[in-house]
C-alpha cells in the first residue's frame, strides 16, 4: 500500500483542522468520519487508500468531548508514521485482524454522543453501512458540503502548486507537434501525450482525450483508433496531479494543416472570445452563474447556444473537478483563492468541435490565468 508523505506544513495542516472542526459545528454535525481520498489528503497531508480494512480520520465538531483520532489497520500505520499526528493532536488507533474497527470509531466517539456524522462522499458502502449499525443514534451525512467550505479556498501553497501543475501541462501543449500527425491514431498521440504529461513533472496522466475529427464533437471522448487525416480539427484535453497531488487540466483545440471545413476559423472566433469573456467577467463578488453566462451568451449571440453542451468550468485542486462549479443556478459568490477551469466548447455533431480550456484563479484584481499556452487555433504542419 502507498501512503503520499506529508508535504504541508504542520503550521497549516493544524489549521485546516481547526476550521473543519468549526466548519463540521457549524453544519451541525457532530463528527467527520474521513476515509483515504483527497479530503483526507487535504486534513492530513497524506492519503492511503481505502479498501476492506477500515482506514479513517475521526475528527470530531468544535465544541465536541470527543477526540481527533486516526483509526488505521496496524499493519498499515507505518505508512502514516510521516503524519504530524502528535502536532495535530490526533490519538492513533491501531486496530488488528479480528477486532471491529467500526465499533472502534463509535467508542472514540462516545464521550460525545453524536447525534449526527458526516462521512467522506467516496467513502466505501460497506464501511458507511457499518458505521451506521455501530452508531445507531446518529444521522449520516455527507463530509463534501462541510469540507469545500475549506477546500474551495486555496492557500498560497495550493495556489503554487496549481500554478506549477498548469506550466507542466503548457510544456506538453507547446510539444504537440511532435505527435500530432496525420496517418497516426488517436490512441497512439494520446500515448505520446501520456508519457509527457509524467515527463513534464506530473506523477500519472490521469486523462487524455485526443478528439479528432468528429470525435471532437463529443466533449469527455478519450482516444481511439480513428487515424487523424489533413485536415482533421482536433480538441486535445489534458492533465494529471503534480507531485504535490493538485491537478492540471487544459485545453486547446489543433488543426491538421488547413481545416477542412470552412466554418472553423469564424465559429472558433466565437469560442475564443467566449472563452475571454468568461475570464474577464471572472473575479472577487461575482458569482460562479455570472462567470458561466458571460461564456454562453457570447456563443448563444453568434447562433451556437445549442452546442455548447456542458458547463463553463469546475472547481480544481486535489480533484480534477471539485467545486466551484461554473454552471448556471450557481449563485456562489466567487472570492480570492478560488481556483476553476474557463472552458467554453462548441461541438457540432458529425463534424467538428472545439474546446479552450485554462485554469484560473481568483485574485483582488480578477481571474488569472495558470495555462498561458496561445488561445488561437493552433495549425500543425500536416
Ligand atoms: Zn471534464
Ligand atoms: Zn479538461
Ligand atoms: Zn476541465
Amino acid at each position: 500500500m502507498s501512503v503520499s508523505a506529508a508535504q504541508i506544513d504542520v503550521e497549516s495542516l493544524r489549521d485546516r483542522f481547526r476550521r473543519a472542526a468549526e466548519a463540521a459545528a457549524a453544519a451541525g454535525v457532530d463528527a467527520l468520519l474521513v476515509s483515504p481520498g483527497s479530503d483526507l489528503r487535504y486534513l492530513l497531508g497524506a492519503d492511503g487508500e481505502s479498501h476492506e480494512r477500515l482506514t479513517c480520520l475521526v475528527l470530531p465538531a468544535a465544541g465536541s468531548a470527543a477526540e481527533p483520532a486516526l483509526v488505521v489497520p496496524k499493519l498499515e500505520y507505518p505508512g502514516y508514521a510521516g503524519v504530524p499526528t502528535d502536532d495535530l493532536g490526533v490519538h492513533v488507533a491501531t486496530w488488528v485482524d479480528g477486532e471491529d474497527p467500526h465499533r472502534l470509531v463509535a467508542d472514540l466517539l462516545k464521550a460525545g454522543a453524536p447525534k449526527s456524522v458526516a462521512v467522506a462522499d467516496l467513502m466505501p458502502a460497506l464501511h458507511t453501512l457499518a458505521l451506521r449499525d455501530a452508531l445507531p443514534d446518529a444521522r449520516q451525512s455527507l463530509a463534501g458540503p462541510v469540507l469545500r467550505e475549506l477546500r474551495m479556498r486555496k492557500d498560497a501553497g495550493e495556489i503554487e502548486a496549481l500554478r506549477k501543475a498548469g506550466a507542466a501541462i503548457d510544456r506538453v501543449h507547446a510539444r504537440m507537434g511532435e505527435w500530432l500527425r496525420p496517418g497516426r491514431t488517436e490512441a497512439e498521440v494520446g500515448a505520446d501525450i501520456a508519457a509527457a504529461i509524467v515527463a513534464e513533472g506530473h506523477t500519472v496522466a490521469e486523462f487524455v482525450i485526443v478528439g479528432s475529427g468528429p470525435n471532437g464533437a463529443s466533449p469527455h471522448h478519450g482516444v481511439s483508433d480513428r487515424v487523424i487525416e489533413k485536415g482533421d480539427v482536433v480538441v486535445v484535453d489534458i492533465g494529471g496531479p503534480v507531485p504535490e497531488g493538485y491537478n492540471s487540466d487544459s485545453t486547446r483545440t489543433y488543426a491538421v494543416g488547413v481545416p477542412g471545413f470552412d466554418d472553423v476559423v469564424g465559429t472558433y472566433a466565437v469560442l475564443q472570445a467566449a472563452q475571454q469573456a468568461a475570464v474577464d467577467a471572472a473575479g472577487p463578488g461575482v458569482t460562479a452563474e455570472a462567470v458561466d453566462a458571460a461564456a454562453r451568451d457570447v456563443i448563444a449571440d453568434a447562433g451556437f447556444g445549442e452546442y455548447f453542451v456542458h458547463r463553463t468550468g469546475h472547481g480544481i485542486g486535489l480533484d480534477v473537478h471539485e467545486d466551484p462549479y461554473i454552471v448556471s443556478g450557481n449563485d456562489l459568490v466567487l472570492e480570492v483563492g478560488m481556483a476553476f477551469s474557463v472552458e467554453p466548447g462548441i461541438y457540432l455533431p458529425g463534424r467538428w468541435g472545439a474546446r479552450i480550456e485554462d485554469i484560473v484563479v481568483v485574485t483582488e484584481e480578477g481571474a488569472v490565468r495558470l495555462n498561458t499556452r496561445p488561445h488561437e487555433l493552433a495549425v500543425l504542419p500536416s
